[in-house]
């Protein structure tokens, strides 16, 4: 069986969601009265890139029980998604919606149509073949519907402006 992989530099979920505070949970931002942090801010504690979670022992229930789809994928053998597909390598954080009939592709505001490329974009392909909805999400509030129209659309629009090079 292929070896699980781990989080590894990635940080994103520590940036991109909200992050309630429960019970036993670190403060997240001091700024805010109850110490949650809001979608798109960096936790308090993260280091991205050196080390990523400053309080790792200390981190609190919230922080210990998450793990995103990738993650949660690593659990099982061969359906394991790829490293290419975690979210600090895809650029896409993928969080199914509340009651299971679609996806969400979370990212940054300069990483929007991350979803277009390689393992994500497959993906996408797949849930539109089981008629699942897929949605994407910035931290900046931008939200769009993902169909199969629309992506036809930006296709057609991508090789009409490169015919024009
Ligand atoms: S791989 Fe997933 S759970 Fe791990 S840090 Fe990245 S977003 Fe968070
Ligand atoms: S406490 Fe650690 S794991 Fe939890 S959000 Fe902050 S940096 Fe991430």
């Amino acid at each position: 069986m292929t070896k699980p992989l781990d989080c590894g530099d990635c940080s994103m979920c520590c940036k991109i969601p909200n992050i309630p505070r429960a019970e036993g949970d670190v403060i997240f931002n001091p700024d805010r009265e109850d110490g949650a942090k809001l979608e798109g801010e960096w936790c308090q504690h993260c280091r991205p890139g050196k080390g990523g979670c400053s309080v790792y022992e200390d981190r609190g229930p919230t922080c210990r029980e998450y793990k995103c789809v990738w993650l949660q994928s690593q659990d099982r053998g061969e359906g394991a998604m790829p490293l290419s597909m975690r979210p600090d390598k895809s650029k896409v954080m993928l969080q199914p919606t509340k009651g299971g009939y679609g996806m969400i592709f979370r990212v940054l505001p300069e990483n929007w149509g991350a979803w277009q490329k390689g393992g994500v974009k497959r993906l996408l392909l797949g849930l539109w073949e089981k008629d699942l909805v897929a949605f994407a999400a910035d931290t900046n509030g931008r939200r769009a519907a993902l169909t199969p129209a629309a992506q036809e659309m930006v296709l057609k629009i991508t090789d009409e402006l490169e015919d024009e090079a």
